[in-house]
């Protein structure tokens, strides 16, 4: 299980060198790799496990297998959902934390990490404008369980039962609201919750994909009439589909008339708290009880690090605490906080290390930069999608352009979009993606996800779609597309 100290300095040194040759040459190859499953099995096939491999072949087959066989999400020309380039700081974290491996769960096994966590939760809520006396949270695998954490945290606070009788011993269905463009991780925690799917209102959106408040309102009115319990509104701040902001002062509004909880899904979207002349985007997200911000989005650590925050200091431990024999003892009387009773984890990786010391090394001025350089890019797109005959569909400042093709007869049909993404996928040049937006329009979806994407790598995303445009018309005749729908 552990080597000895020769073979793990040969391993140590063809890590270091196969980490650095990926940071500095991923932007030379292509951002997509061959879609080929029996290939990819063929090359796992020779591994029965009978016979050991040494460190070195196992670590190169393990390299070279990810350079082929992967969409490089650090790739500059990665226009996806979110992926980001990680930092530096975030890549030596996670080596640091997989060899001192702390177990989190427990006060008394990490006070150095626990407090680190804990340092960073009251720091990021201050950003979102809570109170420091107020503000509690915990970090999560990411957007979807801080959701999830939400979602329960919401059930406890308005009904205190929950927790001992589960939804059968409520009074009244529970139902909670967000629009159509809300992120679908709150189907499965409806599920997990045991709401169930039927408990989730999507209220339609706007012409600017923006929940209809009012829409809101009207729907809470009548599922009162007929005698469900609205327990819970959720605003995104950022959607998936198009970055768009939701009015969350308005809705702040409504969930504080009608007593529910206002939960503001800002997973991605959050980082506009950190420039300042972006901040204002968000408007109302202090009056949030609970916030999901991801920090292995914009933030771009290594995957695994969202973040739940709240203003009701009480709520984590209501919903999670247990009592179990076995627990540690040894910090008993200090006045210190336990994760495993304040989250859905138990044994649980040190996941915040990994944005602490990016964050010491950037600074939050060093974020600041990172986030405007991207929505810089994001003005940058839009300009030359226009310039090129494409049609921008959304409207947000954040760095996430939705657009179908304005010089095709065919240019909103999905058939069309899909041809375009296969063409662009297929060249290598770039990843996009199509997406269906909450009104039914499909549009192309490029979002700016890597704080080293420059003028020239956008340039090259217009080229590609201009390049796959002309390679569909010069085959027209030979491609027909479904019909709009
Ligand atoms: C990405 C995203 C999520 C889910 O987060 P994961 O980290 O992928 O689990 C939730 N909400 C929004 C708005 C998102 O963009």
């Amino acid at each position: 299980m552990q080597l000895d100290s020769r073979a793990r300095a040969e391993l140590w040194q063809r890590l270091l060198e196969a980490i650095e040759s990926y940071t500095v040459q991923v932007d030379e190859g292509r951002v997509t790799p061959e879609l080929d499953p029996e290939k990819i099995r063929a090359l796992l096939k020779p591994f029965d496990f009978a016979r050991p491999r040494t460190p070195l072949e196992a670590l190169d087959f393990a390299v070279e297998g990810l350079r082929n066989y992967q969409t490089h999400t650090p790739h500059p020309r990665y226009y996806g959902l979110f992926n980001p380039a990680p930092t530096t700081m975030g890549i030596a974290a996670d080596a640091l934390v997989a060899a001192f491996n702390p177990q989190v769960g427990a006060w008394g096994h990490s006070p150095l990490a626990v407090e680190m966590e804990q340092h960073l939760v009251r720091a990021f809520g201050e950003r979102f404008g809570y109170a420091a006396a107020e503000t509690d949270g915990t970090f999560t695998t990411g957007g979807s369980e801080a959701n999830h954490t939400a979602l329960l945290t919401a059930l406890v606070w308005k009904f205190p039962a929950f927790a001992e009788k589960g939804v059968r011993g409520l009074p009244a269905q529970p139902v909670f609201y967000g629009s159509g463009e809300y992120h679908h991780s709150f189907l499965k925690a409806a599920r997990l919750s045991g709401l169930g799917t039927e408990a989730v209102r999507e209220i339609p959106v706007d012409a600017e994909l923006k929940m209809e408040v009012e829409a809101l309102r009207a729907r809470i009115v009548r599922d009162r009439k007929q005698g469900f319990a609205p327990f819970m509104v959720v605003g995104t701040a950022g959607t998936t589909n198009a970055g768009v902001v939701e009015p969350l002062a308005e809705i702040a509004e409504v969930a504080a008339e009608e007593q529910m909880w206002f939960h503001t899904d800002a997973a991605w979207g959050g980082a506009a708290a950190l420039a300042a002349e972006l901040r204002g985007l968000l408007a109302g997200i202090e009056r949030a009880d609970s916030i999901t911000f991801d920090a292995h989005k914009w933030l771009s650590v290594p995957m695994g690090a969202g973040l739940y925050l709240t203003r009701h200091r009480d709520i984590l431990e209501r919903t999670f605490s247990i009592v179990a024999g076995y627990a540690l003892r040894e910090a008993e009387g200090l006045e210190v906080v336990d994760f495993y009773k304040r989250s859905m984890q138990w044994s649980r990786r040190f996941i915040g290390l990994k944005v602490f010391l990016s964050l010491v090394v950037a600074g939050w001025e060093g974020y600041a930069a990172a986030v405007r350089q991207m929505v810089e890019m994001g003005e940058r797109l839009r300009q030359e999608l226009g310039e090129s005959g494409w049609r921008v569909i959304n409207r947000t400042r954040l760095p996430l352009a939705c657009f179908t093709d304005a010089k095709h007869p065919e240019g909103g049909s999905p058939g069309y979009l899909q041809a375009v993404v296969q063409e662009v996928i297929g060249s290598g040049a770039a990843w996009i993606s199509t997406t269906r937006l909450a009104d039914g329009r499909t549009a192309l979806r490029a979002c700016i996800t890597n704080y080293r994407t420059g003028p020239e790598d956008i340039a090259a995303l217009v080229a590609a779609l201009n390049g796959a445009r002309e390679r569909i018309r010069a085959s027209a005749g030979a491609v027909t597309f479904p019909p709009k729908n």
